[in-house]
C-alpha cells in the first residue's frame, strides 16, 4: 500500500540497540520518526545471554535491556511498524521511498541499522543438520543439548562467549583454526579457566555427521592434516558476521557489503545514513551502537533544517 503525501523526517532501518537509540534521540528532537523492524525488537541482544559490558548495566540480562531500550524507543512519539524493507529509492523531488513488503513509506531521511546476520562455515552436513544439531544462536538453542557432546566453532568474542554459556549443560569442545583467539583477553582467561572447555587450536571442522540428527564431527589439523572423528550432537558455528544490507543500493556498500559512511554517519545519498554494526568499522558492540544512534540524529537535525 502507497502510505500517500505522509513524509516522514526519518525512518529508522532496524531496531537493534543502534536503530532503538535513533529512535529515541530523533524523537525526542521532535522529528515525524518511523522505526521498522522485520522481527522482533532487539537485534543481537536477542542472542546473547548476559551484557557484561555495558556500563551501568551491571550483568544486565540481554533480553530485558532489549525491552527497556524498544520502550524508550518509542516513548517520545516514534511510530513502530513491523515490516522487511526491500528497496530504497531517492526520488527526483528529493525523498526517499522506503519500500516494504506491505507498503511505501516517503521520508526527508533514513538511518540504516539493520546489524548483521551469522556467517556459515560452509561445510558438508551444515545445512543438512540446521536446527537438527547445528545451531548458530547459543542462548536460544543451548539447553537442547544438557549433557550431550558439545563443539564450538569459532576464536572471536561471539564463539568464546557461546562456549562459556554452554559450559553450564555439559563439556565443550572450542575448536578455532588458529592458535590464536581473536577474542577480548577477558574472555580467552575465562575460556582457559573453565574445566567444562577443552580448547582444541589449530584445528577446523571439516564435515558434521549425523542419520536424522547429528552424532558426530570430523576435525582436522590445520597444521598437519590430520583427521580426527568425534561423537558429537550439538554443533554450534560462530565464525562471525555478515551485514544484512540486501535492500541497500550498491553504491553506499563496500566490496564485502557493508554500508560505508563518513564522519557524520552518513552515506553518499544524500539523506541516507547508516550506523551500528552494518557499517564498515572496527569495533562492534552495544555500547558504541547506542552512541551512534545518538550522534547520527545531532547531524540530521541541521540537514533536515537546511532542506
Ligand atoms: P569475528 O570477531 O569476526 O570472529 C570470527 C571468528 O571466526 C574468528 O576467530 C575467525 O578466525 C573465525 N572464522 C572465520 N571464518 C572461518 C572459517 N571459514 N573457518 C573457521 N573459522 C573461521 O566475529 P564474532 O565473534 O561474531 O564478533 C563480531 C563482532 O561483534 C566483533 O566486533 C566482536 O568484537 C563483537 N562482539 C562483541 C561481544 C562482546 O563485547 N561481548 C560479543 C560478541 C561479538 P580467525 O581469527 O582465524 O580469522
Amino acid at each position: 500500500m502507497y502510505m500517500g503525501e505522509r513524509i516522514y523526517d526519518v525512518i529508522v532501518i532496524g531496531s537493534g540497540p543502534a536503530g532503538m537509540s535513533a529512535s529515541l534521540y530523533a524523537s525526542r528532537a521532535n522529528l515525524d520518526t518511523l522505526l521498522v523492524e522485520k522481527g522482533a525488537p532487539g537485534g543481537q541482544l536477542l542472542n546473547t545471554d548476559i551484557i557484561e559490558n555495558y556500563v551501568g548495566g551491571v550483568d544486565v540480562n540481554a533480553s530485558e535491556l532489549a525491552n527497556g531500550m524498544y520502550k524508550d524507543a518509542l516513548k517520545f512519539g516514534a511510530e513502530f511498524v513491523l515490516g522487511e524493507v526491500e528497496s530504497i529509492v531517492k526520488n527526483d523531488e528529493g525523498s526517499i521511498e522506503i519500500k516494504t513488503s506491505k507498503d511505501v513509506y516517503k521520508t526527508k531521511t533514513s538511518i540504516i541499522a539493520t546489524g548483521t546476520d551469522y556467517r556459515k562455515l560452509g561445510v558438508q552436513g551444515e545445512d543438512k543438520y540446521n536446527g537438527r544439531g547445528v545451531s548458530y544462536c547459543a542462548t536460544c538453542d543451548g539447553a537442547f543439548f544438557n549433557n550431550k557432546g558439545i563443539v564450538v566453532v569459532g576464536g572471536g568474542d561471539s564463539a568464546l562467549e557461546a562456549a562459556l554459556y554452554l559450559s553450564q549443560y555439559g563439556g565443550v569442545r572450542l575448536v578455532h583454526r588458529r592458535d590464536e583467539y581473536r577474542a577480548e583477553p577477558y574472555l580467552q582467561t575465562l575460556v582457559k579457566n573453565n574445566e567444562k572447555i577443552e580448547e582444541v587450536l589449530s584445528h577446523e571442522l571439516k564435515e558434521i555427521k549425523g542419520e536424522m540428527v547429528v552424532n558426530g564431527a570430523t576435525l582436522v589439523c590445520s597444521k598437519t592434516g590430520k583427521e580426527s572423528d568425534k561423537s558429537v550432537q550439538g554443533v554450534f558455528i560462530n565464525v562471525g558476521q555478515l551485514p544484512n544490507t540486501s535492500f541497500v543500493p550498491e553504491d553506499v556498500l563496500s566490496g564485502e557489503g557493508w554500508v560505508k559512511v563518513d564522519d557524520k554517519y552518513s552515506t553518499e545519498l544524500e539523506g541516507l545514513y547508516a550506523i551500528g554494526d552494518v557499517i564498515d568499522k572496527p569495533v562492534r558492540q552495544v555500547a558504541n551502537a547506542v552512541g551512534e544512534g545518538s550522534e547520527v540524529i545531532h547531524h540530521i537535525l541541521p540537514y533536515i533544517q537546511s532542506i
